[in-house]
């Protein structure tokens, strides 16, 4: 079994943690927190041992009624990999602490790619990071990216992309987050920081992003232009993207018009918190005007980097290959469950 630590357990490290136990061969040591609040009670709840981040604050959680089952070195200390979910920034910072016990790290899309070997997407660079030290899953919307660059590049030759990214402002939690009611280019100068961050993972891509903040909460929203070097017709796209497995085509019957409603059908699917780990496409935004391809995609930012990060720990011990690792990550998550139980092209009379 790997033996997996998780250094800050909040949106992404809680989600990690519950996906990693689930593996048929990880179990989770425990995870480390700050200070006690209803995700630490919840970590405890969940029978994950927890570790004080900061040594200072241990009273609070003797003051809190919680039980803790050391430091966050002694965490270090006893995994085969730590995977990193604290605040942008702070990753990098503990880049020491894992290096002091030769512990490899998974850092999220909020560092820097300097601070690592290596950035991570499993369909795009699974075989690059192998025995590094520190790997960086990319965030949210590059990952979304990534899933839908690879198949593309590897089907038809990609000459340029352009992807206008409509940003949540902030998570359902994050009350102090913006904007309240405004719409924001962000940046308001080319490009966005999403280009560059593809890059890492695709270098010679060549790439132009804008982004935008509105106040939303529950997904991104991608309006992608793609100019292929072939001309498939955008049928054949739709194919493509459907046999691809951390893509949903979302079927024009299903009648889903929009982030709200793919959320509501996370949560009638039984998904784990409406979790959505699938870039969701809309099959009927899938278009070509010559060799340029337009469709909408939403990604869910708390979830859809939940299982590139346990793809990334196999990859970095060499555990599995790509196929076997994707493949056993979805079934034990269940992201192999559709959101829907049939395909696009079952036929829906109506009255
Ligand atoms: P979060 O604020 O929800 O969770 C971070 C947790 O780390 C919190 O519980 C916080 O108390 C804890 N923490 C703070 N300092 C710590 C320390 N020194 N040691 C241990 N724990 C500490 O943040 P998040 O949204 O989960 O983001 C984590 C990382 O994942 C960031 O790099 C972020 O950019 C990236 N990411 C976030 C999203 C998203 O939409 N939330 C999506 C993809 C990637």
């Amino acid at each position: 079994m790997i033996r997996v630590g998780i250094n800050g357990y909040g949106t992404i490290g809680k989600r990690v943690a519950d996906a990693v136990r689930a593996q048929p061969d990880m179990e989770v040591v425990g995870v480390a927190k700050t200070r006690p609040n209803f995700e630490a009670q919840g970590a405890v709840d969940k029978g994950f041992d927890l570790y004080a981040a900061i040594e200072e604050r241990k009273p609070l959680f003797a003051d809190a009624g919680i039980d803790l089952a050391g430091d966050v070195d002694e965490l270090v200390k006893a995994s085969d990999i730590i995977v990193d979910a604290c605040p942008s920034g702070i990753g990098a910072d503990n880049t020491d602490l894992y290096r002091e016990y030769d512990t490899p790290a998974l850092l999220q899309g909020g560092e820097s790619a300097d601070v690592v070997d290596a950035s991570f997407n499993a369909r795009s660079n699974y075989n690059e990071v192998e025995g590094c030290d520190l790997v960086r899953v990319v965030s949210c919307n590059t990952t979304g990216l990534s899933r839908l660059i690879a198949p593309l590049s590897e089907s038809y030759g990609i000459e340029k992309v352009r992807t206008t990214l409509v940003r949540r402002g902030g998570d359902p939690a994050q009350t102090g987050r913006g904007p309240i009611n405004d719409i924001v280019p962000n940046p308001v100068s080319l490009p966005s920081h999403h280009g560059p961050d593809v890059n890492t993972i695709f270098p010679d891509l060549d790439i132009d992003t804008l982004g935008l903040k509105v106040p939303a909460t529950l997904m991104h929203m991608h309006s992608v232009n793609v100019t292929l070097s072939a001309e498939p017709t955008a049928s054949e796209v739709r194919e493509l993207l459907e046999s691809e497995r951390r893509t949903f085509v979302i079927p024009e019957w299903l009648g889903v018009d929009g982030a709200g409603a793919l959320k509501e059908l996370a949560q009638d699917a039984g998904r784990p918190r409406a979790d959505i780990w699938e870039n969701c496409i809309w099959g009927e935004s899938i278009s070509m005007e010559g060799p340029d391809l337009y469709l909408f995609q939403a990604i869910h930012q708390e979830s859809d980097v939940v299982p590139e990060n346990v793809d990334a720990i196999r990859a970095v011990l060499a555990r599995a290959s790509q196929e076997e690792s994707i493949e056993m990550t979805d079934e034990a998550m269940g992201l192999d469950n559709p959101l829907v139980g049939t395909t696009h092209d079952t036929v829906v009379t109506t009255e």
